[in-house]
């Protein structure tokens, strides 16, 4: 079997340069452009530096995809991507915009201290391209295979996790769509026009958002190809009813999608999870997580090129020590010093 999921970077290395050596390595990182930089953002970010830097900064560059059709819920029923969302400092055309903004700034700090080359992506604009979308329809076309993959029982026949949105209203309605695969039509009702809806899967007009665990099928479709996709912590631990690993389903979907590329070779790299003071798991959901504001304010008075050096020293111990599950005890004092209480 091959062997592709890795968690220690070091580990990933030595097998990249015996098994599969090459001139250049594409490494990968998708993120959110949801506002705020989370503790276990900016480590993926490091670890993909890190892993850039270890391979060769002559050979290896870093790109960083911005989910911008990823979707905010607005009410029950309606979503809005942060590519059609205002941007609520009226500085930049959208929230998406903004945010990027502040990803850049990171990413080009991180990047300028590991002497690491890097470009920046859209998935409104990699969602566009035709093997991408026969990668969708690859995966919509065979119900049993996605409804397995998902772990839901209750799929229904036709029901599909992709969410086109309306050309009207620029919103996306928060339920599964209908494919028909004989005419590659995708079908959805826009609950805020209410209005039916039909799109051609293949129409590169339409935005099409799709389930979190499906548009890093682009590593396997998308020139130039990933060879090392990076994600946080928590894309190790189990998902839906089939309690699956969320990076399993994701080598799951991307087999699936590229089925007829068998040179498709992309590895994973799973950072480490991170916990709050209290003990439980950092995250978005639950506020408790640690941001790039709060790190900037704990780190005031020195330059951004100084504050960047911690970040790296951090993501450098818990590489070096193959940290899979960091105690606060660890990110207090080996980055911020032993001096720092959250605060919510
Ligand atoms: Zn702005
Ligand atoms: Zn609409």
């Amino acid at each position: 079997m091959k062997l592709n999921v890795f968690t220690n970077l070091d580990e990933l290395v030595l097998h990249l340069k015996e098994e599969s050596p090459k001139e250049n390595y594409k490494v990968e990182v998708g993120l959110r452009p949801s506002g705020i930089i989370h503790l276990g953002n900016m480590i993926t970010l490091a670890y993909a530096a890190w892993l850039v830097n270890s391979l060769g900064t002559h050979k290896s560059k870093l790109n960083v995809t911005i989910c911008d059709i990823d979707a905010q819920g607005v009410d029950g029923n309606t979503l809005k991507t942060y590519n059609h969302l205002p941007d609520a400092y009226e500085c930049h055309e959208t929230f998406a915009d903004h945010s990027t903004a502040n990803i850049k700034d990171y990413v080009s700090l991180l990047s300028e201290e590991l002497g690491v080359e890097f470009t920046f992506s859209k998935l409104s604009d990699i969602q566009k391209n035709e093997s991408y979308r026969w990668g969708i329809e690859r995966l919509l076309s065979d119900p049993t295979h996605l409804k397995e993959i998902l772990g839901m029982d209750n799929l229904k026949h036709g029901k599909v996790p992709v969410f086109p949105i309306c050309p009207t209203c620029k919103t996306a309605t928060k339920s599964f769509s209908d494919y028909d695969n004989i005419s590659k039509k995708i079908k959805s009702h826009c609950k805020q026009c209410d209005e039916d809806r039909e799109y051609y899967l293949f129409d590169p007009n339409i935005e099409l958002p799709v389930h979190f665990l499906i548009d890093p099928i682009r590593d396997g479709l998308v020139e130039p190809l990933s060879d090392v996709h990076v994600f946080g912590g928590d894309y190790n631990e189990l998902h839906g009813q089939n309690q699956i690993k969320k990076v399993d389903k994701i080598k799951m979907f991307n087999e699936a999608a590229c089925l007829f590329n068998k040179t498709i070779g992309t590895k994973y790299l799973v950072g480490p999870l991170f916990y709050s003071e209290d003990g439980s798991k950092m995250s978005k959901s639950n506020l408790n997580g640690l941001s790039l504001d709060k790190l900037k304010e704990h780190f005031r008075g020195l330059s951004g090129k100084e504050w960047i050096k911690h970040i790296i020293g951090f993501s450098r111990y818990l590489i070096k020590n193959n940290v899979t599950h960091t105690d606060y005890s660890i990110t207090k004092n080996e980055l911020l010093g032993g001096s720092f209480t959250q605060k919510y």
